[in-house]
């Protein structure tokens, strides 16, 4: 029988997360955690030249090491001339690199796994829909890992990773749904305090507050929506707030009203970041709001409707220096980016030279279709963010022309004037008429991972013959339905 964390007694909830927190100490802060924040220390005013001069060599180490260790490389790789790589420039060399879909991966991970480089535990992405994307890890890349975010953090807020925390996610820390005493868990061997997100309501308030109140946490880390959720409950006793030095958001794309209620009701900069659980190069937004590519950590280049391009908006084609055990070598991650540059000489005020993107701004699967078979990628980017008194959004297609809108309005803003200007958008957009219906509500509803989606089509998918998916301003891309 099959017993879930989150019915077991909050005893025994509580020592096996302490358990798991005492292990994850004594493996996570150590070897290549320390020589990974060295290196990015030391390289961090390295010119865009010499990044791509490391970044290359280090690209021919990984091509090398997963055509040796892994059977999907192996035979991916056996045609592929390294020393015209090695010649060649960086993106010249990395297109000489097959793409790889998230459904070859889905399908055989063992195929992709090097056997020179020894398991340390295994994780699967929380998808929103169909199967799960499993991946195995070892002890160095998860450490590598781990210091990409103590460098975020410390970047972010001038905190240490080990500082106390509240930590939001989708995980059950506590049974969804029934009234509890401790809707939380605490890890004191990393001083983080799991709170579930299920239970950010009235029957909890009291017992959040005192309980957070009580660690002083300098950061508070986790999905955006129930972030949200947890600093209008903590707002009602302003002192628990007060030791706070940053909000570090993850997982969902972070919408600019939610950052501003968040910064306006903490006083601490909100920082969002890109990564995933596979071991994807990191994202890392720094005060001054730019999202920069950490450059050590691997390398971005997008899917856009004219092929793959190193600018741009698209579909993130990741190569990851962070994953040995399942190297991950142009693979298409499903998420969408706006904006992807190169940046040459200019630095940003925060003293990074680092290449850069707009935002994350959503999943290919998050799209809209048309009868004429068009595919809508950003929808709700492109249609909603000149839209004035949205707090938050989701947009559910249930037919072609007919759509709703679950909206949280910005207090002064009528459901009349915001529906109307949001329909206006759509259709301008779709180019044909719609039907939208408006339902205001107070908070998101969360999907079956504790995500909030901000796109879904109940609208049936044309299988049969490839996609036309359109991203930015520009034409068409012809796109096999890989199942993200
Ligand atoms: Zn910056």
């Amino acid at each position: 029988m099959k017993i879930n964390f989150e019915s077991l007694p909050w005893p025994l909830r509580q020592a096996f997360v302490l358990g798991l927190g005492v292990r994850n100490r004594i493996v996570r802060y150590r070897g290549e955690f320390h020589r990974t924040l060295d290196f990015v220390e030391y390289s961090e005013d390295w010119y865009p030249e010499r990044q791509r001069e490391w970044q290359h060599k280090r690209l021919l180490q990984l091509a090398e090491s997963a055509r040796e260790g892994c059977r999907h490389y192996r035979e991916a790789f056996e045609h592929i001339d390294f020393l015209e790589m090695k010649n060649a420039s960086l993106y010249d060399s990395l297109a000489m690199l097959p793409l790889l879909g998230k459904a070859a991966l889905k399908e055989d991970l063992d195929a992709f796994l090097n056997q020179s480089i020894r398991r340390y535990s295994e994780s699967s992405t929380s998808g929103s829909t169909g199967m799960p994307t499993r991946v195995e890890h070892d002890l160095a890349s998860i450490q590598r890992r781990f210091a990409f975010q103590a460098d975020h953090i410390r970047h972010a807020g001038g905190a240490g990773i080990l500082e106390p925390s509240v930590r939001l996610s989708g995980r059950l820390v506590a049974p969804p749904g029934r009234k509890v005493a401790k809707p939380w868990v605490y890890n004191a061997a990393e001083q983080q305090l799991f709170v579930s997100s299920y239970h950010l309501d009235d029957d909890h308030a009291w017992a959040i507050c005192r309980r957070v109140e009580h660690l002083q946490p300098r950061v508070i880390d986790g999905y955006p929506s129930a972030i949200l959720q947890l600093v209008r409950l903590l707002s009602r006793s302003p002192k628990t707030l007060s030791s706070l030095k940053a909000i570090v958001t993850t997982a969902e794309t972070l919408q600019g009203e939610v950052k501003d209620e968040l910064q306006l009701k903490t006083k601490a900069p909100v920082l969002d970041y890109y990564s995933a659980s596979e071991g994807l190069p990191l994202v890392q937004q720094c005060r001054a709001g730019v999202y920069h590519v950490r450059w050590q950590s691997g390398i971005l280049e997008v899917l856009t409707p004219d092929g793959v391009s190193d600018e741009g908006d698209g579909e993130i084609v990741a190569t990851s220096f962070v994953q040995d055990r399942t190297p991950l070598i142009r693979y298409r991650t499903g998420d969408l980016v706006s904006g992807l540059k190169q940046q040459e000489l200019a630095t940003c005020t925060c003293g990074l030279t680092t290449p850069t993107v707009e935002g994350v701004v959503g999943r290919v699967e998050d799209l809209i279709y048309t009868p004429d078979g068009r595919a809508l990628g950003m929808f709700t980017y492109r249609t909603l963010k000149y839209v004035d008194g949205l707090r938050e959004s989701q947009v559910i297609q249930r037919e072609y022309d007919r759509f709703q809108l679950r909206a949280v309005l910005v207090p002064g803003f009528d459901e009349a004037t915001v529906s109307q200007a949001v329909k206006n958008s759509f259709e301008r957009v779709l180019g044909y008429n719609i039907r939208l219906d408006t339902e205001i509500v107070e908070i998101l509803p969360k999907g079956p991972n504790g995500k909030v989606s901000l796109v879904m089509s109940h609208v049936a998918r044309k299988r049969e013959k490839p996609i036309t998916v359109t991203y930015g301003k520009s034409s068409t891309a012809v796109c096999e339905g890989d199942d993200g």
